[in-house]
This record gives structure tokens, C-alpha cells and sequence, in this order.
């Protein structure tokens, strides 16, 4: 087993660490009201011209061909790209166009769809939301209720949805909707653009516990969509869900940004010996912690050298998600404990040691084991698919 990256693969990290190390200068996210990771918007007119630049280098869709605004990366570049990006915390948020739109659209489009949104994903003139979860399926995604109703050349949609990471800051929304109510459940779905200034179309903002406004409700009464926006075959939408799109699913971006705090963690304690004197127990967690790095990045790794090979990664990828996300709060239980009664401390406190990065990453390291697939459902996985344990 060879670990080691090829010649072009070290020579893009080092432009990608040359770009960062040019564009990030020191201190310059020092103004900013929140660090969230999703909220590229809250980090103002910086990310948008930050963005900018990485469209016209084709980074924001690596893979993608150059004519639809990617450079052609190989699946290590991806991963390599992702994990720099993570590793320097640049405002780069999480692109739903990128992960998924602009991929489903080329499996499955028109010509006409192909040509006229997936460019605009990488030119940053569409910014996509994505409407899955409802109140009553979430895990059980194949439960969704909101309709989409035939009529003439329109569909009608009628529905909430929830959860919905940006909507208020997407144009456009990937929607998954019902089209079949008497279906079995799994075969009555279909796939839909909806453009988010549609009438009848009510966002409501739905505040995290870290006090951010990234996800909300959203509800269908009456809107109306050209029958144009179905994407794929009616009622097959669930298959477009299930199916290993092709992007980059190591989930390396978790175990870098790890990395990082733990790098910044272990440069304070350097500067302030106090928070770590007769503590055995944060040494060794923090100790372990560089060690689970290590493994986080591992499976990320193996997930990304799978689909290099043209396997499609699956229990690997649920796992390397499950393993990072988790490190996360581990991670993070582990710095606001060390900081003691400065750990809970806001960013916005005078007080607040690493700028509260601790706080804010506690808070949010929550999320990141619900998005995407619950721990519990990643565990589940792992079980059946990995180690082949029997259904329960
Ligand atoms: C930060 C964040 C961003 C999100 N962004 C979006 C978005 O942009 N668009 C979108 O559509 N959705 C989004 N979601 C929603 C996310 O996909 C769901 O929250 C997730 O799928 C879980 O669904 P649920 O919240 O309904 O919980 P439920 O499915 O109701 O689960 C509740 C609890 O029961 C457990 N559970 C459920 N089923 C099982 C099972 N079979 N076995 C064992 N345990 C089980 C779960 O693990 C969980 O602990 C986001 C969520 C978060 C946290």
C-alpha cells in the first residue's frame, strides 16, 4: 500500500496552499459576526469575492468538465482541494449545486436543463437549497407528503418542508416531491426545480442553537412550476436520491478542521500553561484526539482512493462520515473542558479565549451528526452493510 500522493498531486496542494496563504491573510476574518460554516452569505461581500475567484479557477466543481466552469480534477484533487479549504476555514460554505444539482442534472437532465443551469452553478448566478426533509421524514426520507400535481403543461405543488439549509439565500431549490400518493412509497417520488421566488412560496427562518439563522421551513401552497423543471422520469425521483453521485464523499473536510483547532488548542496551552497544569486527563485527551485525526483522515482517504479505483464507495463513505462528525465533538467537549469557565464563553465576549472558537465549535459540531444521515443511521449501515449483521 503506497500513501504517498503523486508529484501532481503535491504540486496542486501547494497552489491551492499558495492561493489561500494569498488571499487569507492574517486577521482577516477577524470582523465577522459568525463563523458558520454554512454561511457564506453572514460572511458578507469577502466570501462572494472570494467565491468569484475560485469560479473562475474552476475549483468550486473540480470534477466537473471544463465546459460546464470545472477543470477536470481527479478525485484526490478533490479531496486534496477540500481538505486545504477545511484546513484554512476559507468561506467557501457547503455548494448543494456543486454536490449534487449540477452531478443528478448530468446523469439525468435535458439538453436544455443541462445548458442552462448547470453553467450558472459554477458562475454563482443560481445558488441552490435543497428540499428533502419534511416534519414527518427526516431518516425516513421515502414518508415526504408534499405534492406535485400534473396540470396541463405545469406541475402544481402543495407541501412543507423543513430543515432547509439557505433557502433563504438560494434562488433555485431541488425539490423532491410526490407525484403518485397511491404508489408504494419509494416509487411514487419525482425530482423538481423550483425556482424560490415562485408565488406561494413562504420561507420562515428556523434559528440553531448557536444563535444562526442557516436553515428554515419551507411551504408550497399552490405554486405553480413548468412541467419543464421535472428532472428524470416521473415518479423514479427516489433512484435519482439513492444513486452514488459522482463527487467527492471522503468527508476529509471533518477530520482537517479538527486539525486546525487542534493545532490553534495546542499552540495556546503553549502561551497559557495554566489551562493545562494538573489535568491529566485533557492531556490525554487531547493526545487521543491527534490520533483520531489521523484515523479521520485515514477513512476519508480510503473512501477517496475507492473512487480514484472507479469503486463506489458505500458503508466506507458512512463511516468516514460518522467517524469525523463524531471527532467533532469530541474534539470540542474536550476544548471548552479544558478552558474551563471560559469555554462557554461567546466569540462576542471580551473574555472569550480563541475568539470563542471553542463555543461556536461545540455548538455546531451537533449538526454535523444529524445533516446528511443521523449517527444512528450511519451506525446502522455500517452494521448491515459493512459487517453484515442481520436487519433487526
Ligand atoms: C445542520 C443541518 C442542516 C440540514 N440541512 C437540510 C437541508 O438543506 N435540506 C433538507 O432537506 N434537510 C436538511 N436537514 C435535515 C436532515 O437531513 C434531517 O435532520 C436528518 O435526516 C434527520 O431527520 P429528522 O431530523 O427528521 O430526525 P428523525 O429521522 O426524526 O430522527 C430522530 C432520532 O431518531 C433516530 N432514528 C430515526 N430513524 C432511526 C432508525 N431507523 N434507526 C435508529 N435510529 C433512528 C435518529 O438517529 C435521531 O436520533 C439538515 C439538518 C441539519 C441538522
Amino acid at each position: 500500500m503506497d500513501f504517498r500522493f503523486t508529484t501532481e498531486e503535491e504540486a496542486f496542494r501547494a497552489e491551492v496552499k499558495e492561493f489561500l496563504k494569498a488571499e487569507l491573510k492574517p486577521g482577516w476574518n477577524d470582523n465577522f459576526d459568525s463563523e458558520s460554516e454554512l454561511g457564506v452569505e453572514v460572511q458578507g461581500e469577502f466570501a462572494k469575492a472570494f467565491n468569484k475567484k475560485l469560479s473562475e479557477r474552476g475549483w468550486l466543481a473540480p470534477a466537473w468538465p471544463k465546459n460546464y466552469g470545472g477543470m477536470e480534477a481527479s478525485v484526490m484533487q478533490q479531496v486534496i482541494y477540500n481538505e486545504e479549504m477545511a484546513y484554512a476555514a476559507a468561506p467557501v460554505g457547503f455548494n448543494m449545486g456543486v454536490a449534487w444539482v449540477g452531478p443528478s442534472l448530468m446523469l439525468y437532465g435535458t439538453e436544455e436543463q443541462k445548458n442552462e443551469f448547470i453553467p450558472k452553478i459554477t458562475s454563482l448566478e443560481h445558488t441552490w437549497c435543497t428540499l428533502y426533509s419534511e416534519p414527518a421524514a427526516g431518516s425516513d426520507l421515502a414518508a415526504i407528503e408534499t405534492k406535485a400535481v400534473r396540470d396541463g403543461d405545469d406541475y402544481i405543488l402543495n407541501g412543507q418542508k423543513i430543515w432547509t439549509t439557505g433557502a433563504h439565500r438560494s434562488n433555485w431549490g431541488w425539490l423532491a416531491a410526490r407525484t403518485d400518493p397511491d404508489a408504494p412509497k419509494h416509487k411514487g417520488i419525482s425530482m423538481f426545480l423550483v425556482p424560490m421566488d415562485a408565488p406561494g412560496i413562504t420561507i420562515r427562518p428556523l434559528i440553531n442553537m448557536a444563535g444562526d439563522h442557516d436553515f428554515n421551513e419551507v411551504f408550497f401552497e399552490d405554486v405553480r412550476i413548468p412541467a419543464s423543471y421535472l428532472v428524470g422520469t416521473e415518479n423514479q425521483g427516489w433512484y435519482m436520491l439513492a444513486v452514488a453521485l459522482d463527487f467527492e464523499r471522503s468527508s476529509i473536510a471533518g477530520s482537517a478542521r479538527v486539525r486546525r483547532g487542534l493545532g490553534e488548542l495546542v499552540s495556546f496551552t503553549k502561551e497559557n500553561p495554566q489551562f493545562i497544569e494538573n489535568k491529566p486527563e485533557i492531556r490525554t485527551r487531547l493526545a487521543d484526539v491527534a490520533v483520531e485525526v489521523e484515523i479521520g483522515a485515514a477513512l476519508s482517504y480510503r473512501v477517496a482512493s475507492m473512487q480514484a479505483g472507479g469503486k463506489a464507495p458505500n458503508y466506507e463513505a458512512t463511516i468516514a462520515k460518522l467517524y469525523s462528525t463524531e471527532l467533532g465533538q469530541r474534539f470540542a467537549s474536550t476544548g471548552i473542558e479544558m478552558l474551563g469557565m471560559y469555554g462557554p464563553l461567546h466569540p462576542k465576549s471580551k473574555q472569550a479565549k480563541l475568539k470563542g472558537a471553542m463555543e461556536r465549535g461545540y455548538q455546531l459540531a451537533v449538526s454535523a451528526t444529524i445533516a446528511g444521515g443521523t449517527s444512528e443511521v450511519m451506525k446502522t449501515i455500517g452494521a448491515i452493510r459493512g459487517l453484515g449483521l442481520p436487519r433487526a
